[in-house]
């Protein structure tokens, strides 16, 4: 198992480039680059090439990111649906690369859900309320630490099963026809939120939640300074859409573990870049 993880995925973002949270729009695929985010760059010397892409954001060190993406698009049992989607072969794993041409399993439901203790915007015990249990933990960290420099953040939606997604897609298809649906929902297995390791944020007050305006926001700086500290990655970051399938949305953080996440800010990659499922032709 080594070449064969090579990534040979084409994104074709460019011609899905919308925004990804709020309920309704959620794109997404999947890969699954494997391993813990701890112990990743450890337990594999990499099989997968280093991170590629920019020979500048060379793996640092010895450690490379580059442990292949677990769920490398061969590996995967189920090849590809129709539409192109590659099933992730290992959901569960902390690092796992949900996107547009990386599904999870239509199967897929952490066994581990909890409810984060801190403020949403809202007060029901729903769904999306739900963070697999080392997220949860890691954003309670999180939510503190902001709260001591005076941000005060508010959760305003993590966990959606694919259940939901499909339900919500389906109403959009029913609506527009499947295509113009798919340029603003997420097909279901495609939104990171079906991992339970990604959630929207915005300040207390709720506004601007999951909207443009939350940018350059003090709660938004934060975010962007202090989210690696936690484990978390703003995943969709500014000037990216075309690697990552989605616009700036700087209200949406996912947990990868503070070594990884450290990691990857250090060296200025998104997730596809990091696990080297770009092409570098792109
Ligand atoms: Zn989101």
């Amino acid at each position: 198992m080594n070449k064969k993880t090579k990534y040979s995925v084409t994104l074709l973002v460019a011609l899905f480039i919308v925004s990804g949270c709020s309920s309704k729009n959620e794109v997404a695929s999947s890969a699954s680059p494997s391993s813990n985010a701890t112990s990743t760059a450890t337990s594999t010397p990499s099989t997968n090439t280093a991170p590629s892409t920019t020979a500048t954001a060379s793996p640092q060190t010895s450690s490379k990111p580059a442990q292949s993406p677990a769920a490398s698009p061969k590996s995967s049992s189920t090849p590809s649906k129709s539409d192109g989607l590659q099933v992730i072969a290992k959901p569960e794993s902390v690092t796992v690369l949900v996107n547009k041409q990386f599904s999870l399993p239509s199967n897929y439901e952490p066994t581990d859900l909890v409810y984060p203790d801190v403020p949403f915007t809202f007060t029901e015990k729903v769904e999306k309320r739900k963070m697999r249990s080392v997220a949860a933990g890691a954003l309670e960290k999180l939510f503190a630490g902001a709260k001591k420099d005076g941000i005060n953040l508010a959760g305003v939606s993590a966990y959606r099963s694919y259940a939901t997604q499909k339900s919500v897609f389906q109403r959009y298809v029913q609506k527009d026809g499947e295509e113009k649906a798919k340029t603003y929902s997420a097909v279901p297995g495609t939104s990171e939120h079906e991992t339970g390791l990604a959630i929207d944020v915005s300040g207390s007050d709720g506004k601007c939640a999951a909207e443009d305006c939350f940018g350059g926001t003090k709660e938004a700086n934060w975010l962007e300074k202090h989210a690696p500290e936690y484990g978390f990655i703003i995943r969709y970051p500014q000037g990216k859409a075309a690697i990552t399938g989605y616009q700036y949305e700087p209200w949406h953080i996912r947990y990868v573990g503070v070594d990884t996440a450290k990691d990857m800010v250090a060296k200025k990659m998104t997730m596809e870049e990091y696990y080297n499922a770009v092409p570098v032709s792109k």
